[in-house]
């Protein structure tokens, strides 16, 4: 089946007593037994739900991978996932993780003996020299989050491979309709289905998506042990979110190639960052390694900080507000919001700036859009 065809079939039946083609909300927390440890498969809801079965089988099949297991959040997913690593392990990122992301690593884990170390540029020989200290894993975000650049997932795996290291990709940004990772070998991605996946901005989720038996067995149990699991009804979200995602996405990627059109020729415009921009540094690798740029797009404005907080704070269309990846329109402002929890030297050292604005770009009037961003620009 093609992607469309599958985010509305693959994992829905018609539930068996009623006949009802979409499934019922299984608000329940625990399960009758036959017998003592004889189930229908479900014991307690934070070890499975049948609306977690239905949702992690359609995201896995979107991602061509066997299996998923879907947590309360995308740094619920994360932290299933860490929690397969121990004490001493160590973890090499590239430059470019949401800063939540960050912060789990460097603030909660890292006190369990968990390091998680950065390079900027994962050059063959960067990756080489990192490799020496025997991570366990390589972790990247592409395209990146806020400067959408673009990895190459089909390298990078192949040199981590070599060296015994798994590689973990975050696919919140690009989602399984516009790139699927697994296909390039990498161990598991992961999302923040917050985003995209959900689409409606009404839900808070995550999941982990793998090839390898064990790790999705290892995944469950951490869901269980820890009490990462999401609440039945927020699956169901999901599950009815995921259906439109590849409408979705055309139109958010057709709004963004419009609004970056408009942006390149405006004069109070001095940079900006969409994959799908020809001059921007990546547009070859994305061209090659995805079906689509997405719907972010990052601007640095020749304006003071203040004029560019003010603009922000001005659009009406565009909600000045945390996130992405809903139908509504989102600026953010990462150094002060996103990102924030990177150390200021750092986040310079990364790149954005104090001047740097991410768009999420909804899937209303692209007209609409436009006019809202020209008059703001107009007022400042
Ligand atoms: N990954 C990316 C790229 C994100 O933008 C976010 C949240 O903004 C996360 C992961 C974390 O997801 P959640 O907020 O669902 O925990």
């Amino acid at each position: 089946m093609k992607f469309a065809t599958k985010a509305i079939h693959a994992g829905n039946e018609a539930e068996p007593v009623t006949g009802a083609i979409m499934p019922p909300i299984y608000m329940t927390s625990t399960f009758v037994q036959e017998a003592p440890g004889e189930t229908k498969g479900y014991d307690y809801t934070r070890a499975g739900n049948p609306n977690f079965t239905i949702l992690e089988k359609l995201l896995a099949s979107l991602e061509n991978g066997k299996y998923a297991t879907v947590f309360s959040s995308g740094l619920g997913a994360l932290t299933g996932l860490i929690s397969t690593l121990s004490s001493g392990d160590k973890v090499v990122g590239i430059n470019g993780v949401y800063g939540g992301t960050y912060r789990l690593f460097n603030s909660v884990f890292k006190r369990y003996g968990i390091t998680f170390t950065s390079i900027a540029h994962p050059t063959p020989e960067a990756l080489k020299i990192a490799f020496k200290e025997k991570p366990k894993w390589l972790f990247f975000e592409t395209p990146t989050n806020p400067l959408l650049e673009v990895f190459d997932i089909a390298e990078l795996t192949k040199i981590a491979k070599e060296h015994g290291v798994l590689t973990i990709v975050d696919n919140t940004f690009a989602t399984a309709y516009f790139q699927t990772p697994l296909d390039y070998g990498v161990d598991a991605v992961w999302h923040s289905t917050t985003k995209y996946v959900g689409g409606h901005s009404d839900v808070i989720g995550g999941v982990a998506i793998t090839n390898n038996e064990k790790l999705k067995h290892d995944l469950d149990f951490a869901r269980m042990a820890i009490g990462l699991n999401p609440s039945p009804f927020d699956t169901w979200l999901l599950t009815r979110g995921v259906k439109t995602l590849a409408i979705r996405m055309e139109q958010h990627q057709k709004n963004a190639l419009a609004i970056v059109s408009f942006l390149e020729s405006h004069p109070k415009v001095k940079k900006i960052f969409y994959p799908g921009l020809k001059t921007h540094s990546s547009y070859h690798l994305a061209k090659k390694q995805m079906r689509g740029y997405g719907g972010m797009i990052s601007v640095e404005f020749n304006l003071t900080l203040e004029m560019t907080k003010k603009l922000i704070s001005s659009l009406k269309l565009f909600s000045l507000a945390e996130s992405l990846g809903g139908v509504e329109s989102l600026v953010c402002h990462p150094a002060t919001m996103t990102h924030a929890s990177i150390p200021d030297d750092e986040r310079h050292l990364y790149g954005i700036s104090d001047g740097l604005v991410r768009f999420s770009v909804g899937i209303e009037d692209c007209e609409d859009l436009i006019k809202d961003l020209s008059e703001g620009l107009k007022a400042v």
